[in-house]
């Protein structure tokens, strides 16, 4: 088929989405992807840019193999608004471009007016949350290096779903591992809003074991106010002060998905048919990624972004073609975990649609995790970082 896709958001669903859109058409369709930064950053393996094992360069790719290879459009601009109606988006730099269909990818954006004291761009300047890959990174990192040995780095888990579930139980171990190395006397404290680990539990609890005398993990311990100056937290029994204090707030659909008028659940997470990703209220939207009210037990990971872009491109070229959306998507997910700088446990799911629910659901008896943490899966989890970046960008 011909036409015009416009995605935005040039991450693991919309960089792959774009790609395959091109790749499926045999580059019939045109694509415009619109993405506000210059390049691509990893989120999947920054928690070994903060630990010091790896470095914000090893994360970082070009678009130039979706332009070059594959003829995408690569805008680098801010998306604005849609408007439905007339199948156009504005753009910051002030043109309108038209779409006979949109995708959005644009992950997720913090809630910052949920945890008081921190709504002010100083105090989220002092109080990191690296949890979108780039200069929060580095930042942090540096926060670490430059922290007295004997001192406190406390971690907060918003309550799920999160971007990334077994994300924060990684940075825990990570950063654990960098100050037993080089700070001993200092402290790790994990104060999950979850009542138990939300991901790999029983591995997670075992290679907390590894940290004991520095890792402590305190479940039931959401997030009530912080103050910035003095690095604080108020949790609703206990009060925390930290030397580095690392807040991952809780977060919603990407403003341009959250504010486009699309139907969302909970006001968060945008509500999908999920034979092809498109808004159930907004004909011509789909949307992807961590930005989608999820399936039960299915993760926000770059894995699963990636696995929505392949079936929402191929729903997309269907319907620009007048053909119904196949009728059976099959997705898979794998999660792995770094629990020190070469030790990995990995997580490993398929969701296959059911008719009757009209939703994913997870497929008994497949998928699983890892029996212990071991070097291999150290090597298959940089390999499976690899290849994603290749498959989404080049
Ligand atoms: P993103 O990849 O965040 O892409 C969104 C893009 O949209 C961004 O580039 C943004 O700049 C752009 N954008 C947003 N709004 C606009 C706009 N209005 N105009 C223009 N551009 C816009 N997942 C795994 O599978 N494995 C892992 O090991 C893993 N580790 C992780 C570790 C950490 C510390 C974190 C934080 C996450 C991790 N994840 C992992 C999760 C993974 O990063 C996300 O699930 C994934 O990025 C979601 O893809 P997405 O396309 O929805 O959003």
């Amino acid at each position: 088929p011909g036409g015009h896709v416009v995605v935005v958001g040039g991450g693991f669903g919309g960089a792959t989405v774009a790609k395959y859109l091109r790749m499926w058409s045999d580059r019939g369709v045109a694509v415009t992807l619109v993405e506000r930064n210059p390049r691509f950053i990893s989120c999947p393996i920054s928690n070994l840019v903060i630990s010091g094992d790896k470095t914000l360069a090893d994360i970082t790719l070009g678009y130039d193999g979706l332009r070059n290879t594959w003829g995408v459009t690569v805008l680098q601009d801010e998306a604005l608004a849609i408007d439905p109606a007339g199948r156009t988006l504005r753009l910051a730099s002030g043109g309108t471009l038209r779409y006979d269909r949109l995708v959005l990818s644009p992950g997720v954006d913090f809630q910052f007016d949920q945890v008081p004291g921190l709504e002010s761009e100083a105090a989220q300047r002092a109080i990191l949350h690296a949890w979108k890959a780039g200069a929060q990174t580095v930042a942090l990192r540096k926060q670490l290096e430059d922290m007295r040995d004997g001192g406190v780095y406390a971690l907060t888990i918003p309550k799920a779903p999160y971007r990334c579930p077994p994300g924060p139980y990684e940075r825990a171990c990570l950063v654990a591992d960098y100050l037993k190395k080089t700070k001993p006397k200092s402290k790790v404290l994990v104060l999950d809003a979850n009542d138990e680990i939300v991901s790999k539990k029983a591995l997670f609890t075992k290679a907390f074991e590894q940290y004991k005398g520095i890792l402590e993990y305190r479940p039931g311990s959401e997030l009530r106010e912080v103050d910035a100056g003095s690095r604080t937290a108020r949790l609703d029994f206990d009060t925390v002060r930290a030397d580095v204090l690392n807040v991952v707030p809780p977060h919603r659909a990407g403003d341009i998905a959250a504010r486009a008028g699309l139907k969302l659940i909970n006001d968060r997470w945008v509500d999908i048919d999920w034979l092809s990703f498109e808004s159930v209220s907004t004909p011509g939207v789909h949307v992807i990624g961590d930005a989608i009210f999820p399936a039960p037990t299915m993760p926000k990971s770059g894995h699963m972004a990636n696995q929505h872009a392949k079936v929402a491109a191929a729903a997309i070229l269907n319907l620009l073609a007048g053909q119904a959306p196949a009728p059976n998507p099959v997705v898979m997910n794998t999660c792995y975990s770094f629990v020190d700088s070469k030790n990995v446990i990995h997580v490993a799911s398929v969701h296959q649609y059911d008719a009757e629910k009209k939703v994913v659901m997870p497929v008994p008896g497949a998928g699983g995790v890892s029996a212990a943490a071991n070097e291999l899966e150290g090597a298959y989890a940089l390999s499976w970082a690899k290849n994603i970046w290749a498959d989404m960008l080049t």
